[in-house]
């Protein structure tokens, strides 16, 4: 016989759970159907490499809203943050500039590269911060539904012009940001091609744009609109990312809701034009008025919902829909952390950069860029190492550490060439750029996961990203099967 629910959660992802957890607490009977065999979806701790865990995606925390870990008490169920307060950026010829939490130091770093920079930088710190509050308020709003008619519309967005009436010229300062080029909206401030490097660096995470693409400006706030102590809101999870989602799934279980893993949702269920429920993978039927998916939006009504049930349109529009990746994620088990050429402790003023970019010009992020329009990886790509174990030791045995690069821009689909065939030749080329910056540290690697760009996006449902364990044999020995899984 189905089971019935008042809700099912379709995804064990840090934002299904979240949603489960709202409603357990609001009194609705709720499980969570995670496909994978543990929660968390990219927010996720795994020991990929024995006895080292990696945040295998996502790697350090900023958008995880206060709201959020307030109301779902998520710091009575072991979740906390270790703010990354020093953002270090080497620079080839073995300087640095640091961006700090502190805007001082941060002035101090600035004014190695131009006096006038260092003095504007806490006038462009409050214009951006200016403008990120509106942004942030805007989060939490449902968004209104101008072309609207009726009285409700009228209504809703009245209440909503009204509440936001003191906005003022803001409202312009977002549309520059969503507007403009990261290199055209910080030269506005700034004359140091180092120092808008620093902050344009942003502007390709997570997004396939180049520092001159029109709209990148708004990827730069977007990276810098944590409201958490750290260089630009940035901070580790002890335990590594899985930890918040372990968080908030016991928060939500307080409350009655259940979570399954290895319980993949085959289809979501619909009669007479209401959602049903689901059926999962192994043909079990689970009755609920409400369904939240927390799969992608391809997976949820190109997949899940039969095509029948949707207006043909919003299906075109779904299928239409851009979302291919050309980030990249290399994790690395290894002995020694990176002793990059251009640090020194006394002259940065704190003991080791556990965050660091390596983009040391606004030309370079571009040409990264450019060559993966080419359809190649970059040779020289933007990467970001970050080295939790600095701040955290639980995740290794003693004395080690883990790192994880985070990079772009790689193609989604390699021209001529499959991402199996070239991973290797990807992995060395990554490893080299790390090697240029902080010599030796890769004879220092004891295991590597390697994600790169993939089309069929099929791993994890939820990026364009595919385990692939490196074939070196070293380091492909001490991949752990749990791997393989992924
Ligand atoms: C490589 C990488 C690095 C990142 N780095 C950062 C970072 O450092 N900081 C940061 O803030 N953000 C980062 N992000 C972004 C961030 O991780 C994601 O935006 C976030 O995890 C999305 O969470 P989510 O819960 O919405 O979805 P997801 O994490 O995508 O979770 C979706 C879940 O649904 C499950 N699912 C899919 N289909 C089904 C099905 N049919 N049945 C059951 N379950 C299903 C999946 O297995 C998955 O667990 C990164 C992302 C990637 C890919």
């Amino acid at each position: 016989m189905a089971e019935t629910y008042d809700a099912v959660i379709v995804g064990g992802g840090h934002n299904g759970l979240t949603c489960g957890a709202y409603l357990a607490r609001a009194g609705l009977k709720t499980p969570v159907l995670e496909r994978r065999p543990v929660i968390g979806g990219a927010a996720v701790s795994e020991e990929i490499v024995r006895g080292f865990i990696f945040s295998v995606f996502s790697y350090v925390m900023s958008l995880l809203h206060p709201k959020a870990i307030r109301e779902l008490e998520l710091k009575a169920h072991g979740f906390a943050v270790l703010p990354a307060s020093d953002l270090f950026c080497p620079l080839p010829d073995g300087n640095h500039v640091v961006l700090s939490d502190s805007v001082e130091r941060t002035q101090a770093s600035f004014a190695r590269f131009s006096r006038r920079d260092a003095e504007v930088f806490p006038a462009f710190n409050r214009y951006l911060g200016e403008t990120t509050n509106v942004v942030r308020r805007l989060l939490l709003e449902t968004p209104i539904d101008p072309s609207g008619r009726g009285w409700r519309h009228f209504r809703r967005n009245a209440e909503f012009l009204w509440r936001y009436r003191t906005v003022g010229d803001r409202f312009y300062r977002t549309v520059d940001l969503m507007t403009m080029s990261a290199d055209a909206y910080l030269s506005r401030w700034f004359e140091s091609e180092v120092v808008k490097a620093v902050l344009a660096y942003y502007s390709g995470i997570g997004t396939f744009a180049g520092p001159r693409t029109p709209g990148s400006a708004y990827v730069i706030m977007h990276h810098l609109m944590g409201e958490h102590a750290g260089a630009g809101g940035w901070g580790f999870i002890p335990g590594g990312m899985g930890t918040i989602s372990k968080a908030i799934a016991r928060s939500g279980e307080t409350h009655g809701m259940a979570v399954r893993t290895d319980a993949e949702v085959a289809s979501i269920d619909v009669a007479g034009g209401r959602v049903t429920g689901v059926t999962t993978g192994d043909g079990a039927t689970i009755r609920a008025s409400v369904v939240a998916s927390n799969a992608s939006c391809k997976v949820t009504f190109l997949k899940l919902v039969p095509e029948a049930a949707l207006p043909a349109d919003f299906v075109r529009d779904v299928r239409n829909y851009r979302t291919f990746s050309t980030a990249f994620k290399v994790n690395i088990a290894c002995e020694r952390l990176p002793a990059y050429r251009a640090f020194e402790a006394a002259t940065c003023g704190f003991p080791y950069p556990s965050y660091t970019h390596i983009g040391p010009t606004i030309d370079y992020l571009k040409k990264a860029f450019q060559d993966a329009r080419e359809g190649w990886w970059s040779k020289d790509p933007f990467v970001t190492p970050v080295t939790p174990t600095v701040v955290d030791t639980t995740i290794v045995p003693p004395g080690k550490h883990v790192v994880h690069l985070f990079g772009g821009h790689a193609p989604y689909a390699l021209r001529n060439a499959t991402w199996e065939n070239e991973r290797d030749r990807f992995a060395a080329d990554v490893l080299k750029k790390m090697d240029e910056y902080a010599p030796g540290f890769t004879s220092g690697i004891v295991g590597m996961q390697v994600l790169a760009p993939k089309p069929a996006a099929s791993c994890m449902r939820i990026a364009p990203l595919i385990a692939l364990p490196s074939a070196s044999s070293k380091v492909a020995a001490s991949i752990l099967p749990a791997a393989r899984a992924l």
